[in-house]
């Protein structure tokens, strides 16, 4: 892992602070869960550099994420869902893949999901490489349950990619993406809002790691971590989008919603944080149409206090809108939905500076 400069470590101060205030957050969870279910799977559709997908999205419980135990990002509450006693056995994780499995087998038979997927996304509670959450036997294993389909993607922090691991799928035939959480390609933005550690370099490395396997990079970047302005938010995402474009063939640009033992969750309780609108993420789409690569949006919670929202008429056509551009990236879609509440959003988008947070809700 990359190496903050020796004064964040400073007690009290920089991460060492965040960490110490996410770790008290997420000691208050008392939830378990069973190892041998993944955490949530689901079936979809999505856009890829090989065309438009039916897909079958997993997130597997492997016992959660390094960073997470050492703190976390301020945003997530993925840690909250994870195994108690950090690590989950080979045979659980396969009866994991065998309950997904059979999720898609019910949809098939309900009618629900047009035959197999021919794109498999896997997502843990932190990175599939890592080997401390999934071993090497593990993860050739579920190559090998996925060698018949078309597509692979899966999750990791850039510390955990190389050739070997990614070559575990690309040796099946398998055309594999690594999803890196990048979050955002502003160094400062990603440490001192988002807590997380690595630097845009590293994602770099990482993507040439990934091409050296024949893998490709789809880079996940976070709109509005908690201390941005709205317009700080929306100029960090347009610039994020644009470099990104230079390494990953797929840039996927959420919005951050409000999950439970988080400090975006305590901030939010103390009306210090609002989840972005969705008419920035439509700005952000639209702004960036034309670079490089593939640039889709899934913004979770919708129109819920909670999640990305706008005045609550009209969230549902916005986010039809942005699901539009998802799957034809067509920007003239956004053209087709107005609202008045796009006055109160310019207004914010003016006014709003860091130390007002939030101007509207
Ligand atoms: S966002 Fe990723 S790196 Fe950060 S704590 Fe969550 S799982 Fe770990
Ligand atoms: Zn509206």
């Amino acid at each position: 892992m990359s190496k903050p400069s020796p004064d964040v470590y400073e007690q009290g101060r920089g991460m060492d602070a965040h960490n110490k205030v996410m770790r008290d957050i997420r000691a208050q969870k008392d939830k378990t869960y069973d190892p041998h279910e993944p955490t949530r799977v689901w079936i979809d559709e999505d856009r890829t550099p090989g065309g438009v997908y039916q897909s079958l999205t997993i997130i597997l419980n492997t016992g959660g994420c390094r960073w997470a135990r050492a703190g976390g990002c301020t945003m997530c509450g993925y840690v909250a869902e994870s195994v108690e006693g950090g690590s989950v056995a080979h045979d659980a994780l396969m009866d994991q893949i065998d309950v997904c499995l059979d999720h898609e087998q019910e949809q098939i038979e309900a009618g629900e999901a047009d035959g197999k997927s021919g794109l498999i996304k896997i997502y843990t509670s932190g990175s599939f490489l890592d080997e401390r959450e999934v071993g090497a036997e593990t993860r050739r294993a579920i190559a090998e349950t996925f060698a018949d389909r078309e597509r692979i993607v899966v999750e990791s922090l850039p510390d955990f990619v190389d050739r070997e691991k990614l070559a575990d799928f690309t040796e099946q035939g398998l055309d594999t993406d690594v999803a890196i959480g990048l979050e955002t390609a502003t160094d400062r933005v990603r440490h001192d809002c988002v807590n997380k550690y690595f630097d845009f370099e590293d994602f770099i490395e990482a993507s040439e790691h990934a091409e050296a396997a024949g893998a490709g990079v789809k880079a996940y970047l976070l709109m509005k971590p908690p201390f941005l302005s709205e317009s700080e938010a929306i100029e960090d995402m347009k610039s994020s989008v644009r470099r990104c474009a230079e390494y990953a063939h797929t840039v996927s640009m959420n919005p951050t919603n409000v999950q439970r033992y988080t400090m975006v969750d305590e901030l939010y309780f103390r009306d210090g944080y609002r989840p972005p609108w969705l008419w920035s993420v439509a700005e952000v789409l639209e702004d960036t149409a034309d670079a490089d690569a593939i640039v889709v949006s899934d913004p979770v919670g919708h129109g819920s206090d909670r999640g990305p929202h706008n005045c609550g008429e009209c969230d549902d056509r916005v986010q039809k809108a942005i699901k539009d551009f998802d799957i034809r990236q067509d920007p003239s879609v956004f053209a087709e939905v107005s609202c008045e509440c796009e006055a109160t959003w310019d207004a914010v988008v003016e006014r709003e500076k860091s130390f007002s947070l939030p101007l509207a809700r």
